[in-house]
């Protein structure tokens, strides 16, 4: 099974990365509280929380930079096989689905529309995706990682 992972704290741009490169990572801010829900949803907890260090399932990041820890978490985990870009929502960490060029109608500027013929769907929020301009910004974000691959 894949590995799932939960954020805390500072590393909520990390905890975005991880999604752009469709691995499911959920996010707290919510202290010690980020153990039990953890353990709940079987997550790794991947922390900067020095309180956290050492304990059970907790991943102890030194690296300051997102795109560092982006690739010091794949290594560890061993993730190069998972990464599956424009697979998860940047939001809500939901899986994408696929989506008609027609239920997007109306819903997508016209250009898009008009330029685009595929597309996904977040079944949460509803916000639905194209490989346009903001694809390639994400992708830009986590290039320098995925290049080394
Ligand atoms: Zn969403």
């Amino acid at each position: 099974m894949a590995k799932k992972f939960i954020c805390n704290g500072m590393l909520g741009k990390l905890s975005r990365l991880l999604r752009i490169v469709g691995i499911d990572s959920a996010y707290s801010n919510e202290g010690m509280a980020i153990l039990l829900l953890a353990r709940k949803e079987d997550r790794i907890i991947v922390t900067r929380n020095t309180r956290l260090r050492g304990k059970k399932d907790v991943f102890f990041l030194d690296k300051t930079k997102p795109e560092q820890q982006l690739q010091t978490v794949v290594d560890a985990y061993n993730l190069w096989s998972e990464i599956k870009p424009f697979t998860r929502c940047i939001v809500c960490n939901e899986k994408l689905i696929s989506v008609t060029r027609e239920a997007v109608k109306g819903k997508v500027p016209y250009f898009t529309y008009k330029h685009f013929s595929k597309y996904a769907m977040c079944p949460q929020c509803e916000r639905i995706y194209w490989k346009g301009s903001h694809y390639k910004n994400m992708m830009h974000e986590v290039q320098a990682v995925l290049g080394e691959t």
